[in-house]
């Protein structure tokens, strides 16, 4: 911590209180010590807030689906200023967090390879990077982080839409590329689940490539 640090504190995003920071000057410690992993009540075949809801019992979207906690400001405001406001740095933060769970998971899953919900192309321009592929390089070797599904066209915003208007939204969307996961245990990670419908979306473009298995982790719901 350098003196500067303690002579100029920061201001944490969450509570408004004054920290001295040290490798980010975001949030606060006592903040950043509410996101813990955390029992969640869901369906683990597709992630929706029902456990062993209806339509997985018929057909099983995910093989499993792995969620680290429920969704609260402080995760919210944590991945808000990583994805939208650009803080690239606070992927460690969040790396850190979620790394143990993570990892145990596709260990105990053998998962042969991981990838993430893609960004479009002017997306990723303007951000400059994946946030989701930034938390993943922290934790795992690059040989396991694969772009499986690539999204060729731009979305609004899903929070926006109804239900209805979600699905609709997401036709065509993603595009499976030449990579060859026939048989393999694939790993579908994502920040924040709000409905599920572009996880599933991935999730069954995915499919088209005949992997083994598909699985999903999800940082918060
Ligand atoms: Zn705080
Ligand atoms: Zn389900």
């Amino acid at each position: 911590m350098s003196f500067l640090n303690a002579l100029f504190p920061a201001k944490c995003v969450i509570c408004s209180n004054l920290f001295v920071f040290k490798d980010q000057n975001l949030f606060c410690d006592e903040c950043l010590s509410m996101i813990n992993k955390e029992y969640v009540e869901y369906c683990s075949g597709c992630g929706s807030k029902i456990k062993n809801c209806q339509s997985c019992f018929k057909k099983r979207v995910f093989y499993r689906i792995k969620i680290f906690k429920n969704n609260d400001r402080y995760i919210t405001e944590l991945i808000y200023q990583f994805k939208i406001k650009g803080y690239k740095n606070l992927s460690t933060v969040i790396a850190k967090k979620i790394q143990d769970d993570i990892k145990d998971f596709v260990r105990k899953e053998n998962i042969d390879l991981i990838t993430y919900i893609p960004l479009d192309k002017t997306t990723l321009k303007k951000r400059g990077f994946n946030h989701l592929e930034e938390i993943l390089k922290k934790v795992f070797p690059s040989y396991l982080i694969w772009e499986v599904v690539e999204k060729i066209k731009k979305t609004e915003l899903q929070m926006d839409l109804s239900r209805d208007q979600r699905l609709k939204n997401l036709k065509g969307v993603f595009r499976l590329k030449d990579i060859d996961i026939k048989g393999k245990k694939v790993l579908i990670f994502d920040d924040i689940m709000t409905t599920g419908s572009t996880m599933k979306e991935v999730c069954s473009v995915i499919k088209k490539g005949e992997p083994d298995r598909v699985y999903g982790y999800i940082i918060a719901r």
